[in-house]
């Protein structure tokens, strides 16, 4: 594999004009989408419209003129298009935390005589700790099974089992669940699936009705590029939301917000999700990196996640064997996500000294080097120039050195 091949690679692109919907500095490989979405160029005005405008001028009329209410049902049914749910099923509010706090609450009642939860140890902290919340202020006891091993989930799936609740691609390696021979399992031993698909959302193409999906969160500022902090998608199978109840039943989940009665009546819809008042300019600016993903669509974009990893782990073979990493994501494309994940015992500083170079991945503790390739906006010469800045720093041995050990607080 040489310079040039990669270089027709681009030429022969069918992605390469979305990268121009992207703002992005001339001096940076951005291999961390998997994070933080780059910035859409439209969103900074559409941003401005909103506050100047919408907000500014219009005032409080924009609920209604602007269509600020609706905002988080029509973003939903964008996303929906990408996930293989219908209309009405999403609906983009909170961050990812709260609302699986509320699926599980919400799942956990609609089985009720059950009080076990499997989930996979290493999954994603924050999934992990809203379980611990749930189990600590629930009346009934709660199971929760987190299992170490990946091959052992469905197995771990029984009678008494209530919810599962799995993150498709992890977060660390990138490795794949089967979503479809895991929600099949659960169903036929009578238990409900909450997927999270933090990681699969805008990376990959996602059916959440052809596999029967029961409940499913997903991240808005990641391969969605919503921007930072950006609110998360919650979905809900039509059949369940007439009885699906979830414990945050604030006003903008009810049937009828603005009659403001003392009785919480739950929206009939996709709305029961909801808790309070959203925030609207960030709701305005996730739209934007949603459009962009509507525009090219999954299939598209999976196609070339596929190549760029593989080019990536074919690179790192030819030039990187001998520095002492370990490949943890799959080999095989089939059960791997879009990023891809090493470890190295230095694996902290050299990440540093990386980035110091331009090439931005992010580090995991305690020993992984991450990389995410996000196809809207990236190029196969990027994957060229990161492994080659890689080896280079590797070969030098400039990342040992004092500056690249501080760890900072984010990393
Ligand atoms: C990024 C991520 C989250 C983020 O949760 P927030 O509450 O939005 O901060 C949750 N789960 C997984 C698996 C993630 O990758």
């Amino acid at each position: 594999m040489t310079e040039a091949d990669v270089f027709e690679w681009d030429v022969a692109d069918p992605l390469a004009g979305a990268r121009e919907s992207f703002s992005l500095p001339d001096d940076v490989i951005y291999l961390d989408g998997n994070s933080l979405g780059a910035m859409p160029r439209a969103a900074a005005s559409r941003v401005q419209e909103v506050v100047e405008r919408e907000w500014g001028h219009d005032l409080i009329r924009s609920w209604n003129d602007n269509h600020w209410f609706e905002l988080p049902y029509r973003i939903g049914d964008k996303i929906a298009g990408l996930i293989g749910a219908d209309t009405g099923e999403v609906v983009v509010t909170d961050c990812v935390s709260i609302n699986l706090y509320k699926l599980v609450s919400a799942a956990l009642k609609l089985r009720p005589g059950r009080s076990k939860l499997v989930t996979e140890a290493g999954n994603f902290p924050t999934d992990l700790y809203i379980l611990e919340g749930i189990q600590s202020s629930r009346a009934q006891p709660l199971e929760v099974n987190a299992v170490a091993d990946r091959d052992q989930i469905i197995s771990a799936i029984d009678e008494q089992t209530a919810v599962v609740l799995l993150t498709d691609v992890h977060y660390k390696t990138g490795h794949l669940l089967d979503m479809a021979a895991i929600t099949t399992r659960a169903h036929d031993v009578g238990a409900l699936v909450i997927w999270d698909l933090c990681h699969s959302a805008g990376a990959l193409p996602v059916d959440l009705n052809a596999i029967g999906a029961d409940f499913a969160v997903g991240c808005g500022y990641k391969y969605l590029n919503g921007g930072p902090g950006a609110p998360s998608f919650v979905f809900a199978a039509k059949r369940h939301l007439p009885d699906a109840r979830q414990p945050l039943s604030g006003w903008w989940g009810h049937q009828s917000p603005f009659v403001f009665s003392d009785e919480f009546e739950p929206a009939d819809g996709i709305g029961r999700m909801m808790s309070g008042t959203q925030g609207v300019i960030g709701l305005a600016c996730a739209e934007v990196g949603v459009d962009i993903s509507l525009r090219f669509g999954m299939t598209a974009i999976r196609d070339k996640s596929v190549r760029m990893t593989d080019l990536f782990i074919q690179l790192f073979d030819e030039h990187l064997a001998e520095y002492g990493f370990q490949l943890v994501s799959p080999r095989d494309s089939q059960h791997r996500g879009s990023q891809v994940a090493f470890t190295h015992a230095e694996g902290y500083a050299i990440m540093q000294a990386l980035i110091a170079r331009g090439v931005i991945g992010d580090f995991r503790a305690p020993d992984i080097l991450r990389f995410g390739f996000a196809p809207l906006y990236l190029r196969y010469a990027d994957v060229w120039q990161a492994i080659m800045t890689l080896a280079e720093i590797m070969k030098t041995g400039s990342w040992d050195c004092d500056e690249f050990k501080v760890v900072n607080a984010v990393t």
